[in-house]
């Protein structure tokens, strides 16, 4: 028997982009239904262990209160300070607790700005918290999208099909529906235009564009979390895995290192697997991930003794962190000339984020900076085929070197925020959304698509970081 229940807007998927959507329209008296397949909320940001936000401009609005509401917490969440550069001898880049500065400023610049970190489960808890307190949505964890219903003329969403965990099927019936599936699987199973993998030079004239004959997608990362040796205790060193499919002398120990408020270590493998692997393995991918995971710390324990030889694995996050798969071609398609224009040159009035991450493809093709902050149309976030659905996470419509940019989880927020939003302020006309009347409604929200309030390197009153403890370019 399935079960039909009702609301203004259903978010699927209840990530960064999803939290934000349901969170934002909630608030401003849109009766919302949020489903999330997993067991908590906050998406790749908790349940695969990526508990780091990149300094980025525009980090603004509801990312800035979850900060605020984090930092209520003990040791919930902190800035962090450069301790190493990557080096031939020491493959990792490691950033330690500043314990002097909290101001969440000082994170809005890719530029000059320093991370956050957090406890993957003190976001979960303070997201739920806040989706609680609208009292407008009902969030159905343990709940998986399947399929969605159409009306006749197809272009509009009349309907999805989802699944709980204990087989319950549940029809929900809205006027507004939005994908923050990451993988946009509402999108797909509609059949709206989408891509996955590089370009290549023609598709959108990109300067950096490569035609790779091969799928090339960002590499994967298995993150685990390390702990030190109480006094006393044994070191505890991890055993060479025996269902591991990489030889040990294969094993590349590149580390991103980023600390735990309480002192723990976030250990993300940058080179265990390619994004293509990690795809094509589908199901069994975060299984194959994991053991190359172990072996990992075993190479680091083993081969850099001195430094973690007192530390132990105390989790591996529940996902793999996966940072690319299909992308939408929506109304307008982020490229990397609207990152090469900047916020000043881009010729769009439809601007309703802005960031200014490095162009990074982790491992799958050359790295670069990008200069400044740079805006994402709203556009960016609507299917061209149907007139009730927004795109509000990672896989909306961007290039494959706009995505390598922008796909951060804050700007992912922003763009959630900006989605659920425009259902407040347009409901089901939302193709038809004045766009100043969004913007300025984001801004009385604290989001800021504007560098006033949304860029370091431009407040006036905070002090600058000194160049030698900035983000390391390139
Ligand atoms: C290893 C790694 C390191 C990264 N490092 C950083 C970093 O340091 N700083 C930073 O800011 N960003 C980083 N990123 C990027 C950033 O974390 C992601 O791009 C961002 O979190 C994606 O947010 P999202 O809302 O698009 O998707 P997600 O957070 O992945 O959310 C998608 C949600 O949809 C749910 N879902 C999927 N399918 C279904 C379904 N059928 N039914 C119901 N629910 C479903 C999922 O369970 C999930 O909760 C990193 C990413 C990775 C993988």
């Amino acid at each position: 028997m399935t079960t039909t229940l009702t609301a203004d807007l259903c978010v699927v998927g209840a990530g960064s982009g999803g939290f934000a959507a349901a969170c934002s329209a909630a608030r401003l008296g849109v009766r919302v239904i949020l489903l999330e397949a997993a067991d908590g909320v906050g998406g790749t940001s908790t349940w695969a262990g990526v508990n780091n936000w990149e300094p980025v401009a525009g980090g603004t609005g509801l990312c800035t209160e979850l900060y605020e509401s984090l930092r209520r917490l003990p040791q919930a969440a902190c800035l962090q300070a450069r301790k190493y550069s990557y080096h031939p001898d020491r493959p990792w880049g490691w950033y330690d607790r500043d314990l002097q500065n909290s101001d969440y400023r000082l994170s809005l610049s890719r530029r000059s700005g320093v991370p956050i970190t957090f406890e993957p489960q003190a976001l979960d808890d303070v997201m739920r918290h806040l989706l609680a307190a609208t009292g407008n949505c009902d969030l159905h964890l343990g709940t998986r999208f399947l399929k969605t219903v159409v009306d006749r003329g197809g272009r509009r969403l009349q309907a999805v099909l989802a699944q709980t965990v204990d087989g319950r099927d549940l029809r929900i019936e809205a006027p507004m529906f939005i994908d923050a599936t990451a993988d946009i699987h509402l999108a797909r199973g509609l059949g709206c235009e989408h891509t996955i993998g590089p370009e290549g030079p023609r598709v959108y004239g990109e300067r950096s564009a490569s035609a790779d004959a091969h799928l090339v997608l960002n590499n994967a990362s298995p993150c685990y979390r390390v702990s030190p040796v109480a006094d006393g205790e044994d070191p505890c060193l991890e055993p060479e895995p025996a269902d591991c499919d990489v030889a040990l002398q294969d094993i590349r120990p590149v580390t991103s290192i980023r600390t735990y408020p309480n002192g723990d270590l976030n250990m993300n493998p940058l080179h265990l697997m390619t994004g293509a692997e990690a795809f094509e393995l589908g199901a069994r991918a975060r299984e194959v991930a994991f053991a190359r995971a172990r072996l990992h710390w075993h190479v680091l324990q083993s081969r850099y003794a001195d430094t973690f030889g007192a530390w132990k694995r105390t989790w591996m996050s529940p996902a793999l962190g996966v940072r690319e798969t299909h992308r939408l071609v929506g109304r307008y398609v982020l490229r990397e000339q609207d990152l090469d224009a900047g916020l000043a040159a881009q010729d769009h009035d439809d601007i309703i984020a802005i960031a200014d991450h490095s162009v990074d493809f982790h491992g799958a093709r050359p790295s670069r900076e990008v200069d400044g902050p740079y805006g994402i149309p709203f556009r960016c976030l609507l299917a061209k085929e149907v007139d009730n659905l927004i795109v509000a996470c990672r896989g909306a419509s961007f290039s494959s070197i706009g995505a390598s940019s922008c796909r951060l989880s804050r700007t992912m927020m922003v763009l959630g925020q900006a989605a659920g939003t425009a259902v407040a302020l347009f409901g089901a006309d939302v193709m038809q959304a004045d766009p100043q009347e969004l913007r300025d409604q984001l801004s009385n929200d604290g989001a800021a698509p504007t560098l006033a309030h949304g860029w370091l390197d431009v407040m006036a009153d905070i002090a600058p970081i000194p160049a030698d403890e900035r983000m390391p370019r390139g």
